[in-house]
C-alpha cells in the first residue's frame, strides 16, 4: 500500500485548488472569488504573511476573520500541538477528564473578571453563544432574548435568531419566537424591552464586527446597569474582541464590566484547532448544573478535546510572553493616527474608528459631488468599499474586507504580530488606492459593473 503523504496530495492537483474546491464544496463562492480576482494560489503562510505560489507575500490584515491573534502558524502553538500528540493524551474519555480543560479553564479564570466563576468549552463562537442562550434562559427562567442591530454572533438557528442583520436572516425563517432587537447605543430602548422582567439575557458585542461600531461613552455600563435592574443577564459577545483584538484581554476590561456571560472563540487556539468558551457567573451555573442529575445539562463531542485546549493554553501563555495585548494597543493608536487625516485629506473618507487592532474606514457622498458617488451606490449599495479592497490586494497585495454587507467601511483584523512597517506599508497603499478610487478610472467602473453582477 503507498504511503499516506498530504505533500504528495496536495502536490498531485496543484493549479487545480478552485476546480477541486468547486466541485465538492461550493461552485458560487468559487465563483465570486474568481470575478474580484481574489483566486490567488496560496502556498504558505506566517504571522501576518500569506505567500503566493509565485513566493509573492501578501500581508494578511484580514487575519482569518480575527482567528489569527498569534500569527499564522505559530511555531509555539505548533510546538504544543505536536507535544500533546507526542504524550497520547487520554482526551476526550467523556466519563472521565483529563488535565488540559482543567488547566485552560482555570488560566481563563485567571483572566476574566471578578462576575465570571465557570467555564464552559465549545466548537466555534456561534456554539458558545448558543451555550449562552440556553443557559441564560434556564437560569432566569425566563423565555426573552434581546440583541442589538446588527449585531453577530454566529449562523447556527439561536445564533441567527439573535442576529441583526437581514441579509443573514431572510431566507432561513421563521427563527426563534421571543428573540428582539434593539438599536446599538440607545439605552432608552432597552430599558422598554427590559421593563417586562421576561428577558433572559441580552446579548451584544462591545464593539459591533459588522461596521465596526463602537460603544458611546456610558453605554455598555448602562446596559450593565439596566440588566442588574431588571433581573436580565448581561452577556458579551467577545469572540471577535476578545484575546487581544482591542487593546485589552478582553474588551470588557476597557469600561471595568462585570458581565454575567462573555463568550469567545476565534483566536483562542491561536488558529489551529475549533475552539471557543462560555464564561458565566457562578449564578447561571448553579441555575442550570444544578444536581448530580444536570451535571450534563449541556455539552458536545469534541468540546474540549485536548488538542484545542493544548493550543489554547499555548496561545494564552505566547499573548503573554509576546506582549501582544499591548502591542494591539500600540500598533491600534498608531494606525489611528496614520489614518485619521485621511479623513480630511479625502472628501470620500467619512470617518475613521477603532480600538486596538480592531479597525474601519468609512466612505461616504463627497459634498463636491466630483466623484460620481451615486451612480456607484445605484449599482450596489457600499461598492466604493469594494472599489478599495479589490485594487490593495491586487496592486498593493494587502488583503482586507469590506466590512458588511451593503456598508461602504472597509475594515481590518491583523494578527497582532503585525510590525510597525506593515502599518505603514497599509497607509500608504491605502492613501494612493483611496486617491485612485476617487477619479474611478474606466477599469474600475467595469469591475464595479462586473462584481454587481454577482449574484
Ligand atoms: N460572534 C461574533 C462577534 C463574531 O464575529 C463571530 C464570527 O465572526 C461569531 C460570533 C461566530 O463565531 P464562529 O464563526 O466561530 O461560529
Amino acid at each position: 500500500m503507498p504511503e499516506f503523504s498530504l505533500r504528495e496530495l496536495i502536490a498531485a492537483r496543484a493549479g487545480r485548488e478552485y476546480d477541486l474546491y468547486a466541485q465538492s464544496i461550493n461552485p458560487q463562492f468559487v465563483r465570486v472569488l474568481r470575478t474580484i480576482g481574489f483566486d490567488r494560489r496560496w502556498s504558505r503562510a506566517e504571522g501576518a504573511s500569506l505567500y503566493d505560489a509565485d513566493g509573492k507575500r501578501v500581508l494578511d490584515l484580514l487575519g482569518g476573520f480575527g482567528m489569527f491573534n498569534v500569527g499564522r502558524n505559530n511555531p509555539r502553538i505548533r510546538a504544543a500541538l505536536e507535544e500533546a500528540l507526542a504524550l497520547e493524551t487520554p482526551g476526550s474519555v467523556q466519563l472521565g477528564v483529563s488535565a488540559l480543560p482543567g488547566l485552560l479553564g482555570e488560566e481563563l479564570l485567571r483572566r476574566a473578571p471578578r462576575s465570571i466563576a465557570r467555564v464552559l468549552f465549545t466548537s466555534s463562537g456561534a456554539e458558545a453563544n448558543e451555550a449562552a442562550i440556553k443557559l441564560g434562559r434556564a437560569a432566569t427562567g425566563r423565555p426573552r432574548v434581546l440583541s442589538a442591530e446588527r449585531g453577530f454572533h454566529g449562523l447556527t438557528l439561536g445564533a441567527l435568531s439573535a442576529n441583526g442583520n437581514a441579509e443573514f436572516t431572510e431566507r432561513f425563517g421563521p427563527l426563534l419566537p421571543v428573540f428582539a432587537r434593539v438599536p446599538f447605543n440607545d439605552l432608552g430602548a432597552l430599558e422598554a424591552e427590559l421593563r417586562g422582567e421576561d428577558v433572559a439575557l441580552f446579548l451584544v458585542e462591545p464593539v459591533q464586527g459588522k461596521g465596526v461600531v463602537l460603544p458611546e461613552p456610558g453605554y455598555l455600563e448602562g446596559a450593565q446597569e439596566l440588566c442588574r435592574r431588571y433581573g436580565t443577564l448581561f452577556a458579551l459577545d467577545e469572540v471577535q474582541t476578545g484575546l487581544g483584538r482591542t487593546g485589552r484581554f478582553l474588551a470588557l476590561e476597557r469600561w471595568g464590566l462585570e458581565p454575567d456571560l462573555v463568550t469567545v472563540a476565534k483566536s483562542l487556539s491561536g488558529g489551529f484547532v475549533p475552539v471557543g468558551a462560555c464564561l458565566m457567573a457562578r449564578r447561571v451555573y448553579d441555575g442550570v448544573f444544578d444536581s448530580l442529575e444536570n451535571s450534563v445539562s449541556h455539552g458536545s463531542t469534541f468540546a474540549p478535546n485536548d488538542l484545542a485546549m493544548a493550543a489554547g493554553l499555548a496561545t494564552l501563555h505566547e499573548l503573554d510572553e509576546e506582549g501582544l495585548v499591548a502591542r494591539s494597543a500600540r500598533l491600534g493608536a498608531k494606525l489611528l493616527e496614520l489614518t485619521q487625516p485621511l479623513v480630511d485629506e479625502f472628501e470620500v473618507v467619512h470617518d475613521v474608528r477603532g480600538l486596538g487592532l480592531m479597525w474601519a474606514i468609512e466612505f461616504g457622498e463627497p459634498r463636491s459631488g466630483k466623484l460620481s458617488w451615486k451612480m456607484i451606490e445605484k449599482v450596489q449599495p457600499g461598492l466604493f468599499a469594494q472599489l478599495v479592497v479589490v485594487p490593495l490586494f491586487s496592486e498593493h497585495r494587502i488583503l482586507s474586507q469590506v466590512a458588511g454587507h451593503k456598508l461602504a467601511v472597509l475594515k481590518v483584523l491583523p494578527p497582532l504580530v503585525v510590525t510597525d512597517e506593515d502599518i505603514e506599508q497599509f497607509v500608504e497603499a491605502l492613501t494612493t488606492t483611496i486617491a485612485g478610487a476617487q477619479h474611478m478610472p474606466r477599469s474600475l467602473t467595469r469591475f464595479a459593473l462586473t462584481a454587481a453582477g454577482i449574484r
